[in-house]
């Protein structure tokens, strides 16, 4: 197979103009192209002024691939595609372990550690505290219609973990020398997520269609001898002298295993409790505080794409932004959600948090994302592992107190938030988040360093976004759960620092910080599950 890179056509192609454009560009009959794939396409915002045209990476086949290469050895956008696919790593029946493995948390890194684990034939069984999909996304619902919040169906927990109801979007800056991303992306895929995914720059699934998916990889699990159970949460672990030997549910039944996937997710505090009574090792990492913002997604479509704004095929736009503040702290745009809502994510009673979500189609009128700020245990919450689990909860409660102790939410206008004065009245940009929010001041719902930084840090992303400042967008409060206050550390085996059978992974272990990379992670814990298998069988 041969790439040819850089390869230009307009925004408005034709879908079949692909073929001929590959044919002229190497210069070969039609009849010698025998197939080709689009690996990569993208655009470049940067000219949005001029022309601005769809780039394309193909991989193509040719009859007579060498001649092609000595005619065109000297272009510097053709050669060989280097290989992509994902090699599976093989267990033979003699190396399964008595017990089956099991897999706590079915988000995306339970479902891909567990999808893993059953293709190579171990069977694992799934235990995952909430709802599976249908029923979870009817609980949901219910916080968000009628301020009734069900603790274990919810943003954070049940079937598909935190990332079922979101953006879906799939792109990370990991290091992936085994193609884990390229094998999580073909799943998806093969379940039923669009098959752009593989290609497109910035691929996203969104909400609706994500619901399909993760139920469609739960059945091919079962289909291959796994077993998912729900509403099973697990309440400790039970080690013998630093070997796991199984778990406790909070039935009181006991599941036993020497090998524990433990794919958490970041909103799991209850069991980071018992962890660390029981003494497996952690400590406190950073994560990010701050607000959603939503501007009319309009404005960001013509501050990022210029005349092409509203281009069906470039759909809404979405844009990055960091700003360093001069009292240390950098501010910066996380989980932008374009042609989206901002969504009330929390997982326990009397607390309130922020996140973003879109459908697969972004055509919401609004654009979110969070403006957060980096905070470090050094800095900002010294005392132990769970400092930073105890700060959100802190911050949580009071933003609960702050929206009116009925799980509103409080928010600000940008204007008044940046001149520091209280909102009282809307403008032009209506709010999405459900139930509603509360307008007042959010200067008391985060520590000062941070609303000094978020106040510097908007006007400066107005030099990029044209009106990221206006008067009327809305700031909601707050966001707190950016990422997983702790990490349960794991050795290069992938196990637990001091119990050994106990895999930590994904976003709750500190190892991902998204659905993709959660995914990767949970591939990457599943092979050292298996390593450790054959390791166990040789000695
Ligand atoms: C609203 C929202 C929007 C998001 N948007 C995006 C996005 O667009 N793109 C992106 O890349 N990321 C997004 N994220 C982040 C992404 O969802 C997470 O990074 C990802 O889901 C982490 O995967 P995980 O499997 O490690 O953990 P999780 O997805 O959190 O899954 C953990 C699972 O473990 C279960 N569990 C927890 N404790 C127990 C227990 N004791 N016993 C049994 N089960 C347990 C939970 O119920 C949960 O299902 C979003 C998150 C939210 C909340």
């Amino acid at each position: 197979m041969l790439r040819i890179t850089e390869l230009k056509l307009p925004l408005d192609h034709a879908d079949d103009a692909l073929r001929p454009a590959l044919v002229e560009r190497l210069g070969i009959d039609d009849n010698e192209l025998l197939e080709f794939s689009v690996f990569k396409r993208s655009y470049d915002a940067r000219k949005k002024s001029g022309d601005m045209p769809f780039i394309y990476t193909l991989d193509f086949s040719v009859r007579d691939e060498a001649a092609l290469l000595a005619r065109l050895a000297n272009d510097r956008h053709l050669g060989i595609a280097p290989d992509v696919s994902y090699k599976p790593l093989t267990v033979s029946a003699e190396q399964h372990p008595a017990q089956r493995p099991l897999v706590i948390g079915f988000g995306p890194c339970g479902i891909f550690a567990a999808l893993i684990l059953a293709q190579m034939g171990l069977k694992p069984i799934v235990l995952e505290r909430g709802q599976e999909v249908r029923q979870r996304t009817k609980d949901t619902w219910g916080l968000w219609r009628k301020k009734v919040l069900d603790p274990e169906s919810n943003v954070q927990f049940g079937e598909g973990g935190a990332g079922t109801f979101s953006d879906g979007k799939l792109y990370s800056q990991i290091k992936d020398p085994n193609h884990y991303g390229r094998k999580v992306l073909e799943e998806f895929v093969k379940a039923g997520a669009p098959e752009e995914i593989l290609y497109v720059s910035k691929p996203h699934i969104g909400t609706f269609r994500l619901t399909g998916v993760v139920a469609t990889m739960r059945e091919e699990i079962k289909a291959l001898g796994g077993e998912v159970r729900f509403q099973q949460r697990v309440s400790d672990v039970l080690i013998e002298d630093g070997q796991l030997v199984g778990v406790e549910l909070e039935s009181g039944e006991q599941v036993l295993s020497r090998h524990v996937i433990l794919a958490l997710g970041h909103s799991s505090r209850d069991t980071f409790r018992a962890l660390h009574r029981r003494g497996v090792f952690m400590e406190a990492k950073p994560f990010s505080v701050g607000f959603r913002i939503e501007h009319p997604q309009s404005l960001i479509d013509r501050a990022r794409l210029g005349k092409y704004a509203g281009h069906p095929k470039l759909g809404a736009a979405d844009y990055k932004l960091v700003h360093h503040a001069k009292n240390g702290r950098s501010v910066y745009s996380f989980c932008m959600c374009p042609g989206g809502t901002v969504v009330a994510a929390t997982s326990e009673p009397h607390r309130v948090v922020t996140n973003g979500m879109s459908q697969y189609s972004r055509n919401e009128r609004n654009a979110n994302s969070g403006i957060v700020v980096g905070i470090t245990p050094d800095q900002d919450y010294p005392g132990g592992p769970l400092a930073g689990v105890e700060l959100q909860e802190r911050l949580e409660s009071h933003a609960y107190v702050l929206g009116g102790s009925n799980y509103e939410a409080p928010g600000q206008l940008v204007g008044d938030f940046i001149a520091g004065k209280p909102s009282t009245t809307l403008g032009s940009v209506e709010p999405s988040y459900k139930p509603g929010i509360k307008l007042g001041d959010l200067a008391p719902s985060l520590p000062d360093f941070a609303i000094e930084a978020i106040r510097e840090a908007l006007p400066a992303f107005a030099k990029q976004i044209r009106g990221f400042d206006l008067h009327d967008a809305v700031l909601t409060g707050i966001e707190t759960r950016t990422s997983s206050p702790l990490r349960i550390t794991r050795g290069e085996d992938l196990q637990s620092l001091n119990v050994r059978g106990l895999f930590p992974a994904g976003e709750g272990a500190g190892y991902a910080g998204g659905i993709l990379s959660a995914g990767v992670d949970g591939i990457r814990v599943a092979e050292g599950l298996a390593r450790a298998l054959m390791g166990e069988q040789a000695n």
